[in-house]
């Protein structure tokens, strides 16, 4: 890579303010942060709380807190979905003029008994899509979807390696703006990573199956696609992903036992650092990305379940 191509690259980290930081997001936040540095670039965190109602008051401050105690330092200013929700119209507006997307008036019950693809996902049915059919019409409700006619998506993640996805099969037109008029996390991720000129998207592997869906997004929006890497989340001892529906712990207050423990989760070079500032300087030298463990999931450490 050139100077200039190395200087360029960016990085994020995009937590949702629905709980505090708990060992699961501390591996994508530290995964995201070592790979844009490692890369010369810059690394940015961004709220992502375009899920007004499920944003928990004072969650935010609570997160960037942690990250500012677990030595976590942005390279700009720290940027909130809830305030660009005029970019999002602005990428509506824009697909709507060209006939791509549609008013849906299907309900969440309707919806539930859609086909499901061999993923697991339901496959929307296409119910509205050539109008919104008459014992529907006088429902107020309505959320806005993309059409997708032909649309294999290829690309190769970094560790997961090469992904494929029918989406018309497997998904079928997608939501972009919900029936409560906020904008779908899909299209607000697509237009937020443009925004932010990221050219490094890496988080845990729980969103894989989305990124068919973001880069079929920016292929429609004309915006560049940056490249994938999807980190194994961690999981208890039920097999559950950490969460606040699972009961995950909030980091401790003490970070850097958990942020060795994070970085060996990630099977990263041995490191002893006595100091956090040390932690920093060694594991953004020594992050090896051809080390990481090509899995969707892995057992999280003691250290990381403990109350
Ligand atoms: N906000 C998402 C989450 O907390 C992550 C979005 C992303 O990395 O694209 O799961």
């Amino acid at each position: 890579m050139s100077a200039t191509a190395r200087a360029t690259a960016v990085g994020r980290f995009a937590p949702s303010p629905t709980g505090p930081l708990h060992f699961g997001s501390l591996v994508a936040a530290l995964a995201s942060c070592c790979d844009a540095r490692a890369a010369g670039g810059r690394w940015l965190i961004r709220i992502d709380d375009v899920d007004e109602p499920r944003a928990v008051p004072g969650a935010e401050r609570e997160i960037l807190a942690t990250l500012g105690r677990y030595g976590f330092a942005a390279d700009g200013p720290v940027v909130r979905q809830s305030e660009r929700r005029a970019h999002y119209a602005r990428a509506l507006d824009a697909l709507d003029a060209r006939g791509l997307v549609y008013p849906c008036a299907c309900s969440r019950r309707e919806l539930e008994s859609a086909p499901l693809s061999s993923a697991g996902e339901r496959v929307y049915p296409g119910t509205c899509r050539n109008g919104i059919p008459a014992d529907r019409a006088s429902r107020p409700q309505r959320s806005i979807r993309l059409r997708v006619d032909e649309a294999v998506v290829e690309f190769v993640d970094r560790l997961q390696g090469p992904q494929r996805q029918d989406l018309a099969r497997e998904v079928g037109d997608f939501v972009v703006r919900r029936a409560d008029g906020l904008a779908a996390y899909q299209l607000a991720v697509v237009v937020d990573d443009a925004a932010q000129r990221v050219t490094h998207v890496v988080r845990g592997a729980d969103l894989l199956a989305s990124t068919p869906r973001q880069i079929h997004l920016q292929r429609v929006l004309g915006v560049a696609t940056p490249s994938y890497l999807h980190v194994p989340i961690a999981v208890d001892a039920a097999g559950e992903k950490l969460s606040k529906q699972t009961r995950a712990p909030a980091l401790p207050d003490d970070p850097l036992p958990v942020l060795v423990a994070a970085w060996r989760f990630l099977e990263q070079p041995a490191i002893a650092p006595a100091t956090l500032a040390e932690f920093w300087s060694l594991a953004s030298a020594a992050w090896s990305p051809a080390r990481l463990p090509p899995a969707a999931m892995l057992p999280a450490p003691r250290i990381a379940l403990a109350v």
